[in-house]
């Protein structure tokens, strides 16, 4: 290595030092030792730099890891006030405890958090219970409601029966309002049941509609003419408007749909005083398959006040204290009324105001059905003197009130009558006697109507067989159909359509 190629600090050294290299002893030695420290020197340089350079790094480096751990420490103070102001929420909500310490640290407040989701768990736990009890409360009260009604109605149909036994029979005319009373409250007494046992069946979504053909018009008519005459005897006038445009065939549950129209009807015509009545069928739309209808009620009645407008839909609830001690009604018409439109896909609206008369209406989609034919076995002129030629009729119930107000209004029309009180007892009798006709109650003990049919089936399917039943709806038709029975008469019965549905059957027996 040359001189010149020394370390700086050295070749300075040397200079100071050693003025004359060439003089001194055992040069190469030296050159090498020289050599070593120039190195050294150097790499002491290259040493330093280098660590200069790190520590720059080392310095940025910190720089962002400080930056982030700031960052770091800003969002968990956010996320720890979020969470306590979520605590807080919670808590507030559950149980309206007060708010948390803001300053808690976060291991308090999972704490905290961890009783809350206990709490909340207990709650659910809680709920769950309640709902199963609530559900079993609903079972037995819908239960509760069918077998009351099945004992009330029995007995009441006696009653109304005999008020009507009554009523035909010679009596005093001091008796006249007495029984009067009697009927009407009795009527009364089956219209609550019934309502109350549909509002129970519509609420515990029991109810199903039924689908069938009919004619509208001829429905509205029909309701128009029940209610005429009471009408009539508060001094209105009762109108009906039928659109040209209305098809003579619809499909849907004609008897519901009559209710909700009779219900809106009789209310308007119990609520108004020597006023009009109107009933609108207006085609709103139309197209080949389907008819959009509205149907609307509307009177020069008492009116509702505004405030009571929303209320009246509610079970049990009249506009006014006085309402149910003036006109009667037990405040369940518009409940079922509107939760019926509703299963129908309709929903009932109503305009009034007090002292100027209400307009209930309702738009209801009806597909358009196959027409259907206006005659029905019950309607058409009755014979004058009933009589069904003797013919043997057997008459099975269990209430032996059923029995003997059945056997006072069937035995004057000319026929022998065998009574049986249970299904066993009629099926044995069929078995040794000959009968034209059979009259079978459905529920009774040791055998049930629905088996004694079938039994009698097995070995006479000639005789014509008539349920008796509390409903005669759609479905309790096709059902006694499918058992084989030939018809159903509906208790409490109206004599005259009894008679014509037992004339029916016997003139079809006599001409098979
Ligand atoms: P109800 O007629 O058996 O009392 P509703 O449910 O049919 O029961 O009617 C509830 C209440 O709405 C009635 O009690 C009456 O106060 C009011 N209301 C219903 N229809 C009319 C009407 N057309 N005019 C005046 N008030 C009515």
């Amino acid at each position: 290595m040359s001189p010149s190629a020394y370390h700086k600090l050295l070749k300075r050294q040397v200079r100071k030092h050693l003025n004359d290299l060439k003089e001194l002893p055992d040069r190469e030695a030296l050159d090498h030792f020289l050599e070593a420290v120039s190195k050294s020197y150097s790499s002491f340089d290259q040493d330093k730099e280098l660590s200069q350079r790190m520590f720059d790094i080392a310095d940025s480096e910190y720089q962002e890891i400080n930056r982030r751990l700031l960052e770091e420490k800003k969002t968990r103070e956010q996320s720890i006030a979020k969470l306590i102001e979520a605590v807080n929420t919670l808590r507030q909500a559950e149980s309206g405890s007060e708010d948390i310490d803001e300053n808690l640290d976060l291991l308090s407040i999972a704490d905290l958090l961890g009783e809350e989701v206990m709490l909340r768990r207990q709650i659910e736990e809680a709920l769950k219970e309640a709902i199963v009890e609530t559900e079993k409360a609903a079972k037995a009260k819908t239960e509760f409601l069918s077998i009351m009604s099945h004992e009330i109605r029995s007995p009441l149909n006696a009653v109304i029966g005999m008020t009507h036994i009554l009523n035909n029979e010679e009596h005093l005319p001091s008796q006249e309002e007495n029984l009067s009373v009697l009927e009407i409250s009795s009527r009364n007494l089956m219209l609550l049941i019934n309502d109350i046992l549909d509002f129970n069946k519509i609420d515990s979504g029991n109810l199903e509609l039924e689908q069938h053909s009919f004619d509208l018009a001829h429905l509205l008519k029909n309701i128009r003419k029940a209610n005429d005459h009471a009408a009539k005897e508060r001094g209105n006038i009762l109108k009906l408007f039928v659109d040209d445009e209305l098809p003579t065939s619809v499909r849907g549950d004609s008897a519901r749909l009559g209710q909700i129209i009779t219900n809106l009807v009789s209310n308007a015509v119990k609520f108004t005083n020597e006023g009009m009545v109107r009933i609108d069928a207006t085609v709103m739309r139309s197209n080949d398959t389907e008819v959009t209808v509205r149907v609307s009620v509307e009177d020069e009645g008492i009116g509702i006040p505004e405030e009571k407008l929303k209320r009246i839909f509610e079970p049990f609830t009249q506009a006014g204290a006085e309402t149910n001690r003036n006109y009667g009604g037990t405040g369940l018409g518009l409940a079922i009324t509107k939760k019926l439109l509703h299963l129908m896909g309709s929903s009932i609206k109503v305009k009034s105001s007090e002292g100027q008369g209400s307009t209930f209406y309702f738009d209801l989609t009806l597909v358009t059905g196959e027409s259907v034919s206006p005659e029905t076995p019950n309607s058409g002129p009755i014979d004058e003197v009933k009589d069904l030629g003797n013919a043997r009729i057997l008459a099975v119930d269990d209430l032996e009130f059923n029995i003997i107000t059945l056997s006072k209004i069937i035995g004057k029309w000319n026929i022998e009558l065998t009574t049986a009180s249970n299904g066993y007892e009629a099926v044995e009798l069929v078995r040794n006697k000959d009968f034209d006709l059979v009259l079978m109650d459905l529920q009774m003990p040791v055998m049930d109507g629905r088996e004694a049919t079938e039994k009698i089936r097995e070995f006479n399917t000639e005789l014509p067989i008539v349920a008796l039943t509390a409903s005669t709806n759609e479905s309790t038709r096709r059902e006694v159909l499918a058992l084989g029975m030939s018809d159903f008469a509906g208790k409490p019965f109206e004599p005259d359509q009894l008679y014509r549905k037992l004339k029916s059957h016997l003139v079809a027996k006599k001409e098979a």
